[in-house]
This record gives C-alpha cells, sequence and structure tokens, in this order.
C-alpha cells in the first residue's frame, strides 16, 4: 500500500574483523582502546559507511581498506556522541593527493585575489567533506607520519564545530557543560598559542625552525579559533601526552565534549 514511509535506518555495511585490524592498528587513537570499545567503533564506522556516500577524484579507486580507513578516523570522534553527529550531509570525497581549488579570496584592503593554495582536506558547511588520500594514509603510516597530524580528525572537528553554524571553535556542548568555562579555556590557550608561534617564528631563521618543531600542537592552529578547535581534536585523539599538559583547560574541555580521556587509555610507559 503506498502511502506514508518513515525514513528507514540505512543498514549498516559490515566490516569484517580481518579488514578493521589492518586498517585500524597503526593509529595512534587506537592506543589502550579496550576491546569492546574497538567494537563500538567497529559498529560505528559500519553505520558510517551506510550513511555516507564516497566518491574519488582523478582516477583514485576507492577500495574498501581505504573507506574504512577513513570510517574509522572520523567515527573515534563520536564514540560517545553518536552517529547522528553526522547527520545533515552525506558526500565525503577523496582525491588522491592535495588538490588546489581556485578561489577569490578579500583582503583587509578590499582587493579580490585569486588563490590556489594546496590543501589536504576541506570540510564545508551543510556538504561534503574532502580529504586527500594521500594525507589520510600519512597518518598510519609509522615511519613518515608526524605525531598529532590527522587530516581526517581535523575535518570531521570542524564538521562537528559547523552543527551550530559557521564555524568558530564553539560546538553544541551538551547539557551541564559550562559555555563560560569553553569560551575561557580555549580564548586563554589560543592566546597564548598565537604568541608562542609569533615567537617561535622570530627564531626561525636563527634555529632553523627547531623552536616551530618543539611546540605541543600544530602552529596552522594559530590560524583562527576554528583551526585551534580542529587541531586540539587532532591532539587530544592522537597526542593527549603532548596536549594535556600544555594545555590541561583544554584538554578538559574536550574531554567533556568528546567524552573521552584518551591520555587515561594510553598504556603506562
Ligand atoms: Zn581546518
Amino acid at each position: 500500500m503506498p502511502g506514508w514511509f518513515r525514513p528507514r535506518e540505512p543498514r549498516a555495511e559490515p566490516i569484517d574483523e580481518g579488514l578493521w585490524e589492518s586498517a585500524t592498528f597503526p593509529y595512534l587513537f587506537m592506543r589502550g582502546l579496550a576491546p569492546a570499545d574497538s567494537e563500538r567503533l567497529r559498529a560505528l564506522a559500519s553505520q558510517f559507511l551506510a550513511r555516507k556516500h564516497f566518491s574519488a577524484t582523478h582516477g583514485l579507486e576507492l577500495t574498501p581498506f581505504m573507506r574504512v580507513q577513513v570510517a574509522a578516523q572520523a567515527c573515534i570522534l563520536v564514540l560517545e556522541l553518536g552517529i547522528g553527529w553526522y547527520d545533515g550531509w552525506t558526500e565525503v570525497i577523496v582525491y588522491p593527493g592535495q588538490f588546489a581549488p581556485e578561489r577569490e579570496v578579500v583582503d583587509e584592503a578590499g582587493v579580490v585575489h585569486l588563490v590556489n593554495d594546496p590543501m589536504a582536506g576541506e570540510a564545508w558547511l551543510g556538504g561534503p567533506v574532502i580529504l586527500s588520500y594521500e594525507d589520510v594514509a600519512l597518518t598510519s603510516d609509522e615511519e613518515a607520519r608526524v605525531a598529532g597530524y590527522n587530516v581526517v580528525i581535523h575535518e570531521f572537528a570542524h564538521k562537528l564545530d559547523m552543527l551550530s553554524g559557521d564555524p568558530n571553535g564553539f560546538p553544541p556542548l551538551h547539557e551541564g557543560m559550562s559555555p563560560a568555562a569553553w569560551r575561557d579555556a580555549f580564548r586563554d590557550a589560543y592566546g597564548d598559542f598565537c604568541r608562542r608561534v609569533d615567537e617561535a617564528d622570530a627564531l626561525a631563521e636563527r634555529d632553523g625552525g627547531a623552536a616551530l618543531d618543539a611546540l605541543p600542537i600544530d602552529p596552522y592552529a594559530a590560524e583562527s579559533p576554528s583551526e585551534f578547535f580542529a587541531v586540539v581534536s587532532e591532539a587530544f585523539f592522537e597526542t593527549p601526552e603532548w596536549l594535556q599538559p600544555a594545555y590541561p583547560a583544554v584538554y578538559g574541555q574536550l574531554r567533556l565534549f568528546y567524552r573521552q580521556d584518551p591520555l587515561a587509555r594510553l598504556p603506562a610507559g
């Protein structure tokens, strides 16, 4: 009988255990994750695969392994929040490497410039997440990766931030979280970090960038409050042992927001 239908939950796309293990074992954010939590993450990733539409560009062939790599990293952010936090959009677009879309940018003097800076990833408000596969793969390359750099976590943190409109480093907080505590923690840390980046930049000619390399998080965080939130989210999951001592108040707010404590689950030593 035709008529009114309730939209059906997409059926989860199963990820077999071997594929899951091989795709996820190198990730820093998997360190210390209890087997039951890894199982929940696998279930969430299979829901993610069923709900999102993947497309590849420039002749890239997306294998099940590559899709699982993206899904696992995207889902670590919402392990305790639920897949519903990624509702409202469906496309994941994967480029083989970094991409350089041409954009018009208006500078402070009102002059329009055409720019095409290469990008590792991008998240659109209400639209797709776009990723460079080379950068996605880098995170699991134990030799080549830069600890703390995770393009998937970065772009999906922007997606969570965008749940409350234009990205500004202020995602929707849970009941019981204090917006003032969030604002204070992030404002103080962002101000401090921008100062440290300026100092390290000023030294770069003399020290060959050593002070920049010694920063606890990626200097790109100094771009804006929304980039700061995305970068500290990468650090929260990948290198909590560096983020927490550097910015304990931010770590504490992220712990409340993501409802996880990645530092506590790090294996001793
Ligand atoms: Zn960003």
